[in-house]
């Protein structure tokens, strides 16, 4: 099973699960290393990807929602919905921020807010559980 496919410089030998294929055999580690250094030289770099990647595939990211909501029925997407709403998560907290203002756009949320809309629920939340209680 560990058969030896590849030795590394670095990190010797190498067995099949410490190797991608790409295009030829490359270690897992080197290349988490290599790409862990690009990061945090280059720490807007990726973001920026991102943003050119959504630009220049519209058509294939608009195909791909649209196949999630194909092979997703409304129900399940609600049901998806309903977990991030009990673990208050960070993008059912944005949700809920920006309700149904256009002042306010996902990526600019800061964290703060976040944090302060999360303990506000928390609270909200646990006061009506008290309420609920002392009926
Ligand atoms: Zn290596």
């Amino acid at each position: 099973m560990n058969e030896i496919v590849k030795i590394c410089k670095k990190h010797g030998k190498l067995a099949k699960k410490d190797v991608y294929l790409y295009k030829k055999l490359v270690c897992k580690k080197c290349n988490n290393e290599y790409h862990n250094k690009y990061r945090r030289k280059h720490p807007e770099g990726q973001r920026a990807y991102a943003r050119k990647y959504s630009q220049n595939n519209k058509e294939k990211i608009k195909f791909k929602n649209k196949v999630y909501r194909q092979n997703f029925s409304l129900e399940q997407r609600k049901d998806k919905f309903k977990k991030t709403k009990l673990t208050l998560s960070d993008d059912y907290i944005k949700h809920l921020i920006i309700g149904k203002s256009k002042i306010l756009k996902y990526k600019n949320i800061p964290k703060e807010l976040i944090e302060v809309k999360r303990l506000h629920l928390k609270l909200t939340r646990k006061l009506k559980e008290l309420k609920n209680v002392n009926k």
